[in-house]
C-alpha cells in the first residue's frame, strides 16, 4: 500500500492529539508515514507514540533551518518529500501552522487542496462541516493528490501498536525560503489545568456567568473535574474570560468525553465547536434554551446553586 504523509504536530517533546487523529485516519487510506520536522533532535522522543498509533515510518527532517525560520522550510521540505515519495496522500493539521504550511506546499505542487476536512475515504473524498455544522460538503481534489488539512478533534485516536523504521531527510533549504526568521520564543505560562483542544473535560461558561469574577466558580468546578476552562463568545467579548478560550465556530474546537455548558443558550456557532463532544451537560435558568436540545444531562435552575451543590458533591467522592 502506498505511503499516506502525516506532518506531525508537536509541542515541548510531545506528540499533540490531531497527530494522533491524523495517523488513526491514515490507516484506512494506505502506510502510515509520520513526518516530523524541527530541529535537531526533535523526532527521537516523539517516535514511540507515533509508533503506538500505526506509523509504520517515521521521516525525521532535523536541521537548524526548520527551527529557526517561519513555516516556509517545513513546505519546501515536504514538496521534496512528496516528489520523491508519492504517497496515496497527505494530512496536516487544521492549525494555523499546518494550513500555512498546506497553502505552501499545494503551491509548490501545483496541487489542490482542503482545509477543515473531518473525514476523508480511500477514494479521496473529503468532508467538510461548513456553515456551523448545519451543512457537510463533500469534495475531491482534481488536481494531484489528496492534499487535506485535518480540523483538530473530528475523530477519536485508536492505538495500533507498532514500531516505526526511521528513516532521516536530507534537509537542504535554500534562500528563498529563509525569508522569516524566527527572532525570539517564549512560551506562555502554562497553568495546572490541559490543553482546552486536548482536554477530556471542558467546562464552560457563558455570558449567564455574569463576571469575570464568577468565572472562579466555572474555574472551580473544571479543577474539580481535572479539565479545561472554555467560554462562549458573549463571555469572552464581555471580558469575562480571555479569547483563547473561545469555544465555537470562530474559536476552538473541542470535542472531550465531558463538556459541561453552565449559563450557555446554545447559538449555533457555539455549538458548531462542541458538538461532538461524548456526553454534554448543560446548566441553564432557561428551560426553552437550544442547549437542551444536544444535552444528554440537562439542568433548569440557576448556575449559582447548581455549581456550589455539584462542586460539593464531587469533593465528597473525591
Ligand atoms: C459570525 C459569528 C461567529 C460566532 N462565533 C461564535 C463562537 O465561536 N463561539 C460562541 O460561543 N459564539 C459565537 N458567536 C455568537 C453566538 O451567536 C452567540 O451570541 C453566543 O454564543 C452567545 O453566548 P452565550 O450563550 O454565552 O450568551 P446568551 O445567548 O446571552 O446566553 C446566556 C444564557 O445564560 C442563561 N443564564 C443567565 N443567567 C443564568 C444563571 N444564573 N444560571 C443559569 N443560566 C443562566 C440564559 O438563560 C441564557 O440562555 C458567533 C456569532 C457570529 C455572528
Amino acid at each position: 500500500m502506498a505511503e499516506v504523509l502525516v506532518v506531525v504536530e508537536h509541542s515541548g517533546g510531545e506528540v499533540k492529539k490531531v497527530t494522533l487523529e491524523m495517523l488513526t485516519l491514515a490507516r484506512e487510506l494506505g502506510t502510515p508515514a509520520a513526518v516530523v520536522l524541527g530541529g535537531p533532535g526533535t523526532a527521537a522522543p516523539l517516535h514511540d507514540k507515533l509508533s503506538e498509533y500505526g506509523a509504520a515510518k517515521v521521516y525525521a527532517g532535523e536541521s537548524d533551518d526548520l527551527d529557526g525560520y517561519l513555516v516556509a522550510p517545513k513546505a519546501s521540505v515536504l514538496a521534496e518529500l512528496v516528489r520523491s515519495t508519492s504517497p496515496a496522500a497527505v494530512l496536516l493539521g487544521s492549525t494555523q501552522e499546518g494550513k500555512e504550511i498546506a497553502g505552501r506546499l499545494a503551491v509548490k505542487l501545483d496541487n489542490g487542496l482542503l482545509t477543515d476536512v473531518v473525514g476523508l475515504s480511500p477514494d479521496g473524498v473529503a468532508t467538510q462541516v461548513v456553515f456551523a455544522g448545519s451543512t457537510i460538503v463533500k469534495s475531491r481534489v482534481t488536481r494531484g493528490l489528496p492534499l487535506v488539512t485535518v480540523r483538530p478533534n473530528s475523530l477519536t485516536p485508536a492505538p495500533a501498536p507498532g514500531t516505526a523504521e526511521v528513516s532521516t531527510l536530507d534537509v537542504t533549504v535554500d534562500e528563498s525560503a529563509k525569508l522569516a526568521r524566527v527572532v525570539d520564543r517564549k512560551v506562555e505560562a502554562k497553568g495546572a489545568r490541559p490543553e482546552l483542544t486536548e482536554a477530556s473535560v471542558v467546562v464552560s461558561g457563558g455570558r449567564g456567568v455574569g463576571s469575570a469574577d464568577n468565572f472562579k466558580l466555572v474555574e472551580e468546578l473544571a479543577d474539580l473535574l481535572g479539565g479545561a476552562v472554555g467560554a462562549s463568545r458573549a463571555a469572552t467579548d464581555s471580558g469575562f474570560y480571555p479569547h483563547q478560550f473561545q469555544v465555537g465556530q470562530t474559536g476552538k474546537t473541542v470535542s472531550p468525553q465531558l463538556y459541561v455548558a453552565l449559563g450557555i443558550s446554545g447559538a449555533i456557532q457555539h455549538r458548531a465547536g462542541m458538538q461532538t463532544s461524548k456526553t454534554i451537560v448543560a446548566v441553564n435558568k432557561d428551560a426553552e434554551a437550544p442547549i437542551f436540545e444536544l444535552a444528554d444531562f440537562g439542568v433548569v435552575g440557576d448556575l449559582f446553586k447548581v455549581v456550589p451543590q455539584a462542586a460539593e458533591e464531587i469533593r465528597k467522592r473525591k
